[in-house]
């Protein structure tokens, strides 16, 4: 791996930036355990800057985001190369994000027509320059946390190149699974009994357990939730060698990694969860119209589901956390109300180190800050709730409302903003 490769420019990081990524859907949401909504997922560029630090091969390459940059790091690589891409989705060939120039000129015409391009809704503004590579044989190696098993699972496949998820569906048996004890780690004869079982090409398998070691230590020892490598190829002079990189980081680990900050500049969130997160919010889009603040990611997560139980669909996720000063309400209030589908506002608070007055000056001192058009429901419990409704109470009027439970919160708030709570009252009480 060339030095260069380890040295995205800081300008850059700044602008691989896109403005869309997927949303979440509220059963996903729902599989999130608390503190867990953040994750990180690195371009292809930082997934193999990292796997080279681990030991794993992959091809000398440098990110550019300009096309005489494309040219000068071609040419000091040497020819050809491969223009790539880096964007978060897969099928990036097919989509015309990858491809192979053999002279300069080559270099500045694909790299002008990547450069720009959309693919699947993701905007490239990087792309990854590498030494091309000659391929024997494409094959898929992966890590990934086995939630129901308890276990990381490894898969590996002498089918690689195309999607995992179709191999799986068409051809199972040709995927070699394997569980790992994180208390047992991975050895070198568990490692090549499974490359074995896999059935690669002979000549591959030294070299694919010894990737397949390393990138299992990328796995654990990164903090990473996944690390995927399609296609892992054999060359034909018989070395293994990573292609591609797919790694997702658990963002709760972060702290184990200071160097990490970098991948947190380039994540690709939308704009409003920029926006919070700027503001130190946990915030996730949803498609609804009600918005959500709540202090706690598990009494925001039950939120969203009573919102959702009464006829409602929330437009957030917003978690608040343990201090709900002014500076923090109007923060999330802001947040909230930069999302236009927002029709109004359920804030659910319950104090527990935080108590019900400090929570009520927030609020009241945050309404007199950001200019709320949506009516807002309130509901306040816990640590001195009495004192902080006391509070509330001169300030609330048909705009801003208490209401004394989380139900009765919910309803009031999806009625507010037109949806019909009545309609699913009456449907649960007739069941
Ligand atoms: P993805 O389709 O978005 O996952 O992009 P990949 O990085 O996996 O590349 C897709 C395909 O492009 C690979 O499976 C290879 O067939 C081809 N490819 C990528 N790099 C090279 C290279 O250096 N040489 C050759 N011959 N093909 C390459
Ligand atoms: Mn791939």
């Amino acid at each position: 791996m060339s030095s260069r490769a380890n040295s995205a420019p800081h300008s850059l990081c700044a602008r691989a930036r896109s403005t869309t990524i997927p949303r979440l859907s509220v059963p996903t949401l729902l599989f999130l355990t608390p503190g867990k909504v953040a994750r990180v997922d690195l371009f292809e560029y930082q997934g193999k800057q990292l796997f080279a630090r681990y030991g794993i091969p992959v091809s000398p390459g440098a990110p550019v985001d300009t096309v005489p940059e494309a040219v000068e790091v071609a040419d000091r690589i040497g020819y050809p190369v491969v223009i790539k891409a880096q964007v978060q989705v897969g099928g990036r060939g097919k989509a015309g994000g990858i491809k192979l120039a053999n002279t300069a000129d080559e270099v500045r015409e694909h790299a002008n027509a990547i450069l720009g391009m959309d693919i699947k809704g993701h905007t490239v503004e990087v792309v990854w320059i590498e030494k091309a590579s000659d391929i024997e044989e494409e094959y898929y190696a992966s890590f990934t946390l086995d939630r129901a098993a308890k276990l990381h699972l490894g898969m590996l496949s002498a089918q690689g190149g195309v999607e995992i998820e179709q191999v799986a569906e068409e051809n199972p048996d040709a995927i070699a699974r394997i569980h790992i004890d994180p208390v047992d780690g991975l050895s070198e004869d568990v490692c090549r009994a499974w490359v074995e079982a896999a059935r690669l090409n002979p000549k591959a398998t030294d070299g694919a357990v010894e990737i397949l070691l390393a990138l299992y230590r990328c796995y654990t020892e990164g903090d990473a939730d996944l690390t995927e490598i399609n296609p892992l190829i054999l060359t034909p002079d018989g070395r293994v060698h990573a292609l591609d990189a797919k790694v997702t980081l658990d963002d709760n680990a972060v702290f184990r990694h200071p160097d990490y900050v970098e991948y947190d500049a380039t994540q690709v969130r939308d704009a409003r969860e920029q926006f919070a997160h700027q503001r130190g919010l946990q915030y996730v889009g949803l498609d609804g119209f009600v918005g959500v603040i709540a202090n706690g990611a598990g009494l925001a997560m039950s939120t969203v589901d009573i919102v959702n139980q009464v006829g409602g669909s929330p437009a957030n996720f917003l978690d608040i956390g343990g201090g709900a000063n002014a500076d923090v309400m109007a923060g999330a209030l802001e947040v909230i109300i930069s999302d236009e589908n927002v029709r109004s506002i359920f804030i659910n608070i319950f104090g527990g180190i935080t108590k019900g007055e400090e929570v009520a000056n927030g609020i009241v001192q945050a309404l007199e800050r950001v200019k709320i058009d949506a009516p807002i429901v309130i509901r306040l419990d816990g640590t001195n709730a009495d004192e902080g409704r006391a509070i509330l109470e001169p300030h609330l009027s048909d705009r801003l409302q208490l209401e004394p439970t989380m139900l009765e919160a919910a309803r009031r708030s999806v009625e507010m903003a037109g949806g019909d709570a009545a309609e699913s009252t009456r449907n649960e009480v007739a069941k």
